[in-house]
């Protein structure tokens, strides 16, 4: 392998431009493809008057010094450090999220606690004595906490967000994004009245000036001041592979051809283009999001920088508060939020009319009293399609045989969340697009 002269990115969200600029540094002639008319895919920022919105909160973190430069680099000054404040709302009380354990138990009523501890002691007993592999989340978790605690806390939220039963959720998930709890430390600490820290789970995330969408303007204004092109409203119709390569891409009804071709689109969309087996294409697929922002006459909803709601009485499962990020993103003398409602691309919830499911929002919210209908001055909405890859039991299978597939052409290469079928967060994003870069160049 040589390092590449060309390349052509399919996709500018955060992996696809992050790719590219780094490409274009290194004196690679990049060109970038996006369907949108917007750079930033999940990353993006929405504007409605006066007010700003991410499509769900991004908050940016990273343990690594190295990408915090990397976004100062690009925003300059224009990055802000926010304190970090989520809470579930469920049965009418407060939770931390996530869950610390004096705060779930004292929560739980005493009762409801001790049933819990019952449980979650018989588990972990049973967790010694069997050493087992777990399938799935529920048996990830029911065998980490007991049954109680998964009833109660980790399926109601689980099932409303992937619109799957959790048996039929992978255990890789859960272990990849739930913490352990210690109940018996927390038990011990009831007992001795130590309290086990602040009510509410707080750290402090990078964000920047005017929304998380400013990232990638930045990244697009740099990958063009280097000679990049970015074309939008071009969007990946075929890919034809040829000799072992990927020989030409049309999009926007134009053919393209590079010497590498970087795909961060969905990958069952790039595999249904090149003939991915279809039975391993079923395997895989994506949840999607239909955001819902309000826009409030009223200062402030909650001082939360996310809220949960697991029940499945209420339409949403999650909402922020921009202004709680940043007082500039909030509507000229009020508030907004914006409410995340799960569903699956062209079912009854992705179809369901917008002034329609915004009422229901609106209604769910006032009976949860966060607001009073009266107080919405206006009513916005997004569809996102492919917000979250679906970790189904099983679908590792699925997703080796569309990988090999996809590595039948050598100069092809898939990157990102979306693109590389991965539950990434920005940071990981990025990281993995310079780490692409890099291999590239130095080949
Ligand atoms: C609700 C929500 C909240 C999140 N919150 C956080 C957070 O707080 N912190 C965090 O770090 N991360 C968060 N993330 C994750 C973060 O958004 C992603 O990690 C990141 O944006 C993924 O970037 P990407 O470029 O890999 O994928 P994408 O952003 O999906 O980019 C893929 C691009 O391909 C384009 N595309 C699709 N089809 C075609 C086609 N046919 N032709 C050309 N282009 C096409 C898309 O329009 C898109 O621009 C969140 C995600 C969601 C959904």
């Amino acid at each position: 392998m040589t390092a590449p002269r060309s390349a052509l990115i399919l996709g500018a969200g955060l992996a696809g431009l992050t790719c590219a600029h780094e490409l274009a540094k290194a004196g690679v002639a990049v060109t970038v493809v996006e369907k949108l008319p917007v750079v930033g895919g999940l990353a993006r920022n929405v504007s409605v008057r006066g007010a700003r919105f991410d499509l769900g909160g991004h908050r940016f973190f990273t343990p690594k010094p190295e990408l915090v430069d990397w976004l100062r680099d690009l925003v300059g000054d224009d990055l802000r450090q926010v304190g970090r404040k989520s809470r579930i709302l469920l049965g009418g009380r407060y939770f931390d999220y996530p869950l610390r354990p004096l705060n779930a138990l004292s929560g739980f009523g005493l009762t409801g606690s001790a049933r819990i501890i019952a449980d979650y002691a018989a588990a972990t007993l049973r967790r010694g004595l069997a050493a087992g592999d777990d399938l799935s989340f529920e048996d990830w978790v029911v065998r980490r906490f007991g049954r109680r605690l998964y009833d109660i806390y980790f399926r109601p939220y689980t099932e409303k967000a992937w619109g799957l039963p959790c048996d039929q959720i992978s255990a890789e998930w859960a272990a990849q994004r739930i913490q352990l709890l210690n109940l018996t430390d927390a038990v011990v600490r009831a007992i001795w009245r130590r309290d086990d820290g602040p009510k509410t789970y707080a750290q402090r995330f990078w964000y920047p000036n005017g929304g998380i969408g400013v990232v990638s303007e930045a990244l697009a204004a740099r990958v063009r001041e280097r000679g990049g092109v970015v074309r939008l409203g071009c969007a990946v119709e075929r890919v034809v592979v040829r000799g072992g390569r990927a020989a030409e891409v049309v999009a926007g009804g134009e053919t393209f051809g590079a010497d590498v071709v970087i795909s961060t689109m969905p990958l069952t969309l790039l595999g249904r283009l090149i003939g991915a087996p279809a039975d391993a294409l079923a395997g895989l697929s994506y949840r999607a999001i239909r955001c819902i922002y309000l826009l409030l006459a009223m200062p402030q909803v909650t001082d939360d920088t996310w809220l949960y709601f697991p029940e499945a009485g209420v339409v949403f499962a999650r909402s922020h508060e921009p202004r709680n990020w940043g007082v500039d993103l909030a509507p000229p003398g009020g508030t907004s939020l914006c409410l995340e409602v799960f569903c699956n691309e062209d079912d009854e919830m992705w179809r369901r009319d917008e002034q329609e499911l915004a009422a229901r929002c609106i209604d769910d919210l006032a009976r949860l009293g966060l607001i009073a209908a009266a107080r919405v001055t206006g009513v916005f909405g997004e569809r996102v399609p492919q917000a979250y890859p679906v970790f189904r039991v099983g679908y590792r299978r699925a997703l080796r045989a569309v990988l090999d597939h996809v590595g039948a052409a050598t100069n092809l290469h898939l990157l990102g969340r979306t693109g590389a079928y991965l539950y990434y967060n920005m940071d990981q994003v990025a990281e993995a697009a310079m780490a692409l870069a890099r291999q590239l160049v130095n080949a």
